[in-house]
């Protein structure tokens, strides 16, 4: 009934009209903002948009939730152009923009349901689909969305009720990039393999401290960004994205992590997004993304508009600048297959990048604040009036590289380590298996005296290695050397090539060091454990037959007697200073089993 309501009033009023309008306001206008819509009512409203305009709008579903809801994305496209394949044909660049994924914070949704609506029924950014396939999710974390209620974001000034941060497993999403421990995550990858966007937005609303900035942004531009692509988003975008927000009547600044968040004069941090984060992960994929990070003290009208003026901007750029955007993505998968063509004996690959030491005077937009003892904390208390002011602070500049790793020609998977195999799968990877058995030669790597994170991560126990700034422990930690070794692998193992588009999310989930590594995520935790134990009386035994039989091993446990009074006082120490030099001490502790091959020559693979 509403839809031939709203078909008659388009007729009578020219397609323009007041009443049409309003017949479209979006749930949240209708609300007048204080409120935004269930899933149910969401979903509604965009299947009456899809219906009313079916040659710009399709709804699809790719994947179902924990809960068992549909995962739904919106393609709008001009000209009926749902499919990637007419897309790239009619030499469209396709964007992704992603939602609630912590589904608390919704204003992209919100903005997004405004922008389709001015782009297919208003028409007033009607040019923002000339060159763009505009995908969006308007919801992505659906079961977290569906935990409404009004306690689920504390520091947020609206609406007044909203969804829930984490999935219904309680993992949050946006962590879950590389290890795909979700349905919702399974899914997300296999629309990105489908789609393979050319550019990617997360709408988020921030935590932190009181900026005056409504809208912030977060890009990519380390040495781990081609710098073609860089100079485009320094250059080209930023400026532009700028510019334009400020005319829309907001407060635009790059999103900042502040270096105390009690004392903002310390400035701001940078460091590596990570690959675990949805815009980090992305970047693997050889493609740039933005982060909108709402700022969550502003009232929910400024953060909706806010957003819609950053997204109008952002395809706005796209659309300028689309062949070059698609001629820029071809270039980085181009050269990421070139340099998995041969393995390389020099560490070019950047697995971890830190804040390289220099900072810029940054004009900080801030209300003014007071810091003063608190006697409910018995520390600082930060608190901050209502003027605004800007104080310069400094902030960190640029990234290094802390590791670098040397690339092989591919990396070889036991069969037997189905759960590492099944996300390289999830991930779209290239991974023919072997056809029989084979043992070789391989480059791998000995990792010694790793520790754990002493409470669960995301649901898992998280391993953690020198440098790396998330988990935090004061633990002495141990390190993982190459080695070459002779290992077996067991017919259907999967060899996985580095000439191959997405190769750069293999090397940071098979190199252990990696952030975001499968080590690191407790993927591997088994090979660190010892299953055979030497009864105390039988060791003695063995110890007594090594000293007898080499005087040099004797001289060395009686230096380090001598020297370690630990060792000296600890009698499991003493006698696995023999267990672990004789033949009964197993090889394998330690060893990461994942082969690393210079070529692929004598590997028995399937065509
Ligand atoms: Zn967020």
């Amino acid at each position: 009934m509403r839809r031939w309501a709203a078909s008659i009033l388009a007729i009578l009023w020219g397609g323009a009209g007041v009443l049409m309008a309003a017949d479209w306001k979006t749930p949240a206008e209708t609300a007048d903002y204080r409120s935004t819509p269930r899933y149910d009512e969401t979903i509604a409203w965009l299947r009456r948009l899809a219906a009313e305009q079916p040659r710009r709008i399709r709804m699809e579903t790719f994947g179902k939730s924990g809960e068992g809801r549909d995962l739904h994305l919106v393609i709008a496209s001009k000209g009926g152009l749902f499919d990637p394949e007419a897309a790239r044909r009619a030499g469209r660049v396709v964007v992704l923009v992603q939602n609630a994924i912590h589904a608390g914070e919704m204003d992209g949704k919100d903005a997004c349901l405004a922008l389709l609506r001015d782009m297919v029924i208003a028409g007033s950014e009607a040019r923002l689909l000339d060159r763009v396939v505009l995908l969006v999710m308007p919801i992505y974390n659906v079961d977290g969305h569906e935990r409404f209620g009004r306690f689920n974001r504390i520091n947020q000034n609206g609406p007044e009720e909203t969804g829930w941060r984490a999935q219904a497993r309680n993992l949050n999403l946006n962590r879950d990039y590389m290890k795909a421990d979700t349905p919702e995550t399974r899914a997300w990858l296999a629309l990105w393999n489908r789609w393979l966007p050319d550019y990617f937005v997360d709408n988020h609303v921030t935590d932190g401290a009181d900026f005056v900035y409504d809208t912030t942004y977060g890009v990519d531009l380390g040495p781990d960004v081609r710098p073609d692509q860089a100079r485009w988003t320094r250059e080209v975008l930023i400026p532009g994205i700028e510019a334009a927000v400020t005319r829309a009547g907001h407060v635009i600044g790059p999103y900042l992590g502040l270096k105390d968040e009690s004392d903002p004069a310390q400035g701001a941090v940078i460091g590596q997004d990570q690959p675990r984060f949805s815009t980090g992960y992305v970047l693997l994929q050889n493609r740039p993304a933005m982060l909108v990070e709402m700022h969550m003290r502003k009232d929910y009208r400024t953060r909706v508009r806010g957003n819609t003026a950053l997204m109008r901007a952002l395809l706005e750029a796209i659309n300028r600048d689309a062949d070059r955007i698609a001629a820029m993505n071809r270039d980085a998968d181009a050269a990421t297959i070139q340099a998995g063509r041969s393995a390389s004996s020099e560490a070019v690959f950047p697995l971890r990048l830190e804040a390289d030491g220099t900072t810029e005077p940054h004009p900080l937009k801030i209300f003014a604040f007071e810091r003063t003892r608190s006697e409910v904390s018995g520390t600082t208390r930060i608190e901050y009036g209502t003027t605004p002011t800007t104080i310069t602070v400094p902030r960190q500049a640029g990234l290094r590289v802390a590791r670098a790793i040397a690339l092989p020609r591919a990396y070889l998977v036991p069969a037997q380590w189905t759960p590492v195999i099944e996300v390289l799968q999830a991930h779209g990877l290239r991974m023919p298996r072997t056809t029989a058995a084979w043992e070789g030669e391989v480059g791998t790597y000995r990792c010694d005296g790793p520790r754990w994170f002493d409470r669960p991560y995301e649901g898992r126990q998280v391993l953690f290695f020198p440098g790396e700034g998330q988990p935090q422990s004061a633990a002495t930690l141990g390190g993982c050397r190459p080695v070459r070794e002779r290992l077996a692998f067991p017919a259907g193992s999967v060899v996985v090539p580095l000439d191959q588009r997405a190769a750069k999310v293999a090397i940071h989930f098979l190199e252990p060091e990696g952030p975001d590594s499968a080590v690191t995520w407790g993927f591997f935790n088994a090979v660190f454990e010892q299953k055979e134990y030497a009864e105390p009386y039988v060791m003695e035994t063995i110890a007594r037959d090594m000293l007898a039989a080499d005087p040099a091993l004797r001289r060395e446990f009686e230096r380090r007697i001598a020297a370690d009074p630990a060792f000296a006082a600890s009698p499991q120490a003493r006698l696995e200073f023999f267990y672990r030099r004789s033949p009964w001490w197993d090889a394998r502790l330690g060893l990461y089993p994942v082969g690393r091959l210079a070529g692929l020559e004598g590997i028995p693979l399937e065509r």
